[in-house]
């Protein structure tokens, strides 16, 4: 059981954990309407009348472990052991040679791609449908961001488009296993070997996700990890890599502390000579520990509830779960991703979809935008670094390498989400999501006027 002391909210979290014991000692009205009712946005009674698990979990082993560092007086790695002890602890678990805490997911890959010495004139190939950190940190180094199309059936970066954007240019192709779902590490690792060009594996929304058996994070040269308040495994703001390349590992520490402490024979020429101070702190290190005796049963559950609301959506005609590689033996369902065709909601448009599906009591959201068309990404090719490093006819055909047509489509009127903590409660919430969707399809017309 959860400490109830703390907040409201961790309150919630008791309630959802025991979600289907509490539910029968619940009156009927509260148990969530069935497929027959009125849509709760035309005033009928709501399919999913109370919250979902809360986020983060938390009890007394948390409140411990930041009060223990505190009193210790050791706050920061430098000196201290908590973070060392978390990163051998990481390792172990994701089945990993070297692990690094961070200070965030962006400085995981900030860091992979410093210790690579990416820079201007390289590019980096990742795929269009993430998280805008995975661009961030290719711009940060002046490098050029080649975004790959999406395979929407799986809503993961597209393996023949990543093999047609190579170029002598291309220094790292860095797939995101997005969702928590493996991307198709095979076809992305033969391209890449064939090609002799590092695969780095942003693994942010993907902790415990196994391709083949194997923790996803491995397959690459090094995987990012995220530890932000989102993500799977929280302590607010962290980051960790993993890499099973001793050389590589000691580049990796040496970017992220000053340069200290890394080995100075690099892993390429020129690389392990620039650096930053991305260092994990004791608290987030400590919170982790205690955060991870939970993550393995969290991760069984999210699992065990997705598999359940996969077969339930796919008893429904115009929702479309993404699709798991044969090679995925868990999927991490940071997110749960599925596409929605109107047509067989008598041509509802997504956004009514969305807002009839929250009125029931199902947060769900429409997701990513096209990132290559976005005004934050296009201005690029206005930058005056980049002119200067690229010239405008580069710059130019940058722009139009970039064109996504399948993302353009899954961005604009198909992809729907559902969130990791949706995942943590009881088959019967499953149940609530499946009858929510059935209700709307049931009552699309009137709801289209609505
Ligand atoms: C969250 C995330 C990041 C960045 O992690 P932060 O810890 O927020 O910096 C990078 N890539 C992906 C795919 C993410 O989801």
């Amino acid at each position: 059981m959860e400490n109830n002391k703390f907040s409201r909210r961790s309150f919630i979290n008791t309630l959802s954990i025991v979600g289907a014991g509490m539910a029968m000692h619940l009156p009927s009205i509260a148990r969530g309407s069935s497929d027959n009712a009125k849509p709760a946005l035309l005033g009928g009674p709501q399919a999913r009348p109370w919250e979902f698990s809360g986020w983060p979990i938390f009890d007394q082993t948390e409140e411990k472990a930041v009060t223990d560092v505190l009193k210790s007086g050791v706050w920061g790695r430098l000196g201290g052991n908590v973070v060392a002890n978390f990163e051998r602890e990481y390792a172990k678990v994701f089945g990993a040679k070297h692990s690094l805490g961070v200070s965030s997911g962006t400085s995981a890959l900030y860091t992979i791609l410093g210790a690579l010495d990416l820079g201007p004139g390289d590019e980096v190939i990742i795929p269009v449908y993430t998280f805008v950190a995975t661009y961030n940190v290719v711009v940060l180094n002046y490098a050029l961001p080649i975004f790959a199309d999406t395979d929407i059936e799986s809503f993961q970066i597209d393996p023949t488009k990543v093999a047609a954007a190579i170029t002598p240019q291309t220094k790292i192709i860095m797939p995101v296993h997005i969702g928590g779902s493996p991307a198709n590490i095979d076809q992305l690792l033969s391209i890449a070997q064939k090609a002799n060009i590092p695969l780095v594996e942003d693994a942010c929304q993907a902790h415990l996700a196994e391709w083949k058996g194997r923790k996803v994070g491995n397959y690459g040269l090094a995987g990012a990890f995220s530890f932000q308040a989102s993500k799977n495994l929280n302590c607010a703001e962290g980051g960790a890599i993993i890499t099973n390349d001793d050389a590589f590992a000691q580049t990796c520490y040496g970017f992220h502390n000053q340069g200290q402490g890394g080995q100075t024979t690099a892993y390429t020429p020129g690389a392990g000579t620039r650096a930053t101070n991305v260092r994990l702190t004791e608290f987030q290190g400590n919170l982790l520990l205690a955060q991870m005796t939970r993550l393995q049963a969290q991760t069984k559950r999210r699992a065990e509830n997705a598999a359940y609301l996969t077969s339930l959506l796919n008893g429904i005609k115009g929702i479309y779960p993404a699709k798991l590689y044969e090679g995925t033996t868990m999927s991490a369902f940071h997110l749960y991703m599925f596409r929605y065709d109107k047509a067989f909601f008598s041509g509802l448009p997504r956004a009514t979809f969305l807002k009839a599906l929250q009125a029931e009591g199902v947060p769900c959201d429409s997701g990513y935008g096209p990132m290559n068309r976005d005004t934050y990404v296009t201005g690029l090719a206005q930058n005056k670094h980049y002119l200067k490093i690229y010239g405008e006819k580069t710059m130019k055909e940058w722009q139009e390498r970039n064109a996504c047509p399948q993302n353009d489509k899954l961005t604009g009127e198909q992809a729907v989400w559902f969130f990791q903590n949706m995942l943590l409660g009881t088959r019967t919430d499953m149940e609530q999501i499946a009858t929510a969707i059935r209700k709307i399809q049931k009552n699309a017309k009137a709801l289209s006027k609505a």
